[in-house]
């Protein structure tokens, strides 16, 4: 886990009267909206659970979507990004999400797919590239105010009253914000109070029936073990189990990830579980694990994470707290697209907020009443509305994409090798070319509309007030 410390600043229990947002958790997703709101200069305050900014995991791909949404997030954001990005070694592999292997000895050499199994095929739309978290997570962090982020701040409970939201933390703190965005990952608590009473049937996480095995080797070790197919991205596939690998840290380290289908239950509430060493090797023996990738496993730490999706998710907000990245619509990560779906999230929800306070007076904005939550309610329905859809057909779409890895159809049908890369082909790009600049503008324009249906109802109110 990589961590950078922050001094903490002293809290102020009542944000609610001047329009404080608060985010709930510092992962992509959060910082990526604090970076948006930052630009647009809205207030806003994060509480994160753990004592300093931490990356978890390894590493992380972004596709074209999720660079763009970076830009329209800020520009430089992207720009930074791209300095520490890093994509296939090869500049003939530039275009090239993932390079089909098999897992079995000989990893297909010879057969006739070798040599023309990558996608997407003939499509330059698409470049790849990667970064350690570790270095993500620096660049995000150093667009945001030190004061504005809270540490170890665990929210406990949260409860809308009068206009406003009140979050308790672990701790006993109590404080209270205009509203509250959720962006505390898979199991963020901000999914029960957003769910819990509405839909208590989608609240938990759903395990996909996969773990993974995870570690970053030094490129020179990775390319003693595997030669020349140790620079590019690469899918090596096999029935019940797959392994991804591609370069990162500027072609310096590989990073690994090896899934491996699993019947059982997940029985426990962590997401991890440390198993003996003999136990991970035997997750894969019945495969005829290639030697080298068998070599590969060993520098993996014995470590299962479980991986856990919401399938389901039937609102992303309710009334003044909303649901943004992982808590809203965690995905098996089968299309490396589950960051970029929260930067997308991310960018909506900025940019609707931004509208919200364009076009709402500072004393409503400034004080909490019926019309400044009918007015914040607007702006996370269009952010709902506009948002919903795409990710969780990405959510449903990734459990397909894993089963290909596998060899399997959707229907639980093995599939050849040769005919998973086909389908693989034509799967990416309606994530990738996902229309964001029109995006943005029917989350507006939505905003815009509700609001203008307020208009009447506040007057009314407010003629019949004494
Ligand atoms: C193996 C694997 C590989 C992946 N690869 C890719 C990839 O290549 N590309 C891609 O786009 N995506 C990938 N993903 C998905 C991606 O990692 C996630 O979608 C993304 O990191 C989620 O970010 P988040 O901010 O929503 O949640 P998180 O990163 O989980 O952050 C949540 C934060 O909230 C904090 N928190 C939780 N509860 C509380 C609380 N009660 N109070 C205060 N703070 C709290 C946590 O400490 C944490 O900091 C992958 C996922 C996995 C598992």
């Amino acid at each position: 886990m990589a961590s950078t410390t922050l001094p903490t600043p002293s809290l102020n229990p009542d944000s609610s009267s001047d329009f404080n947002i608060a985010i709930i958790g510092a992962g992509i997703g959060g910082l990526a909206l604090a970076i948006g709101l930052s630009h647009l200069s809205i207030p806003f305050t994060i509480y994160e659970s753990a004592p300093a900014f931490s990356a978890v995991g390894a590493g992380v791909g972004l596709g074209p979507n999720a660079l763009h949404a970076m830009d329209l997030i800020d520009s430089r954001f992207r720009k930074r990004y791209m300095e520490i990005a890093t994509g296939n070694l090869k500049p003939e592999k530039r275009h090239v999400m993932m390079e089909a292997m098999r897992m079995e000895t000989g990893l297909g050499e010879g057969e006739g797919w070798w040599g023309n199994g990558g996608w997407p095929k003939g499509y330059t739309g698409f470049e790849r590239t990667g970064a350690h978290r570790k270095d993500l997570l620096d660049i995000m962090t150093s667009f945001i105010r030190k004061e504005a982020v809270f540490f170890n701040k665990r929210v406990s409970n949260m409860w809308q009253a009068n206009n406003t939201v009140t979050l308790e933390f672990e701790d006993g703190d109590v404080v209270q914000h205009a509203a509250v965005v959720g962006c505390d990952g898979v199991k963020g608590f901000s999914r029960r109070i957003v769910l819990g009473e509405r839909h208590p049937e989608h609240v938990e996480p759903k395990y996909t029936g996969k773990y993974v095995y995870r570690a970053i080797l030094p490129m020179k070790d990775a390319k003693r073990i595997l030669g020349d197919l140790a620079t590019d991205a690469k899918m090596y596939m096999s029935k019940g189990a797959n392994i991804s690998t591609y370069p990162i840290s500027k072609g310096k380290q590989m990073n690994i990830v090896a899934f491996r289908r699993d019947e059982g239950m997940w029985t426990g509430i962590e997401s991890t579980k440390e198993v003996a060493r003999e136990e991970m090797v035997k997750d894969f023996t019945a495969i005829n694990l290639d030697p080298r990738l068998m070599e590969l496993l060993d520098c993996a730490k014995p470590t299962r994470w479980g991986i856990f999706n919401h399938p389901t998710t039937p609102t992303y907000y309710s009334s003044l707290i909303c649901l943004l990245g992982d808590v809203a619509h965690a995905s098996s990560p089968h299309q490396g697209a589950g960051a970029g779906q929260g930067l997308e999230d991310s960018l909506i929800l900025y940019r609707v907020l931004g509208r919200l306070c364009h076009t709402t007076s500072s004393s409503v904005l400034s004080t909490p009443s019926p019309e400044r939550l009918r007015r914040i309610e607007a702006a996370f329905r269009a952010y709902d509305e506009v948002r919903r859809p795409r990710a969780q057909e990405q959510v449903r779409t990734a459990e397909e994409t894993g089963e290909l890895y596998q060899l399997r159809d959707k229907h639980g049908r093995e599939v050849r090798l040769e005919d998973a890369v086909r389908t693989l082909n034509g799967r990416f790009r309606w994530i990738w070319e996902g229309d964001l600049d029109s995006d943005v503008r029917r989350a507006e324009g939505r905003f815009d509309e509700l609001v203008k249906g307020l208009g009447s109802r506040d007057e009314a109110e407010g003629s019949a007030r004494p």
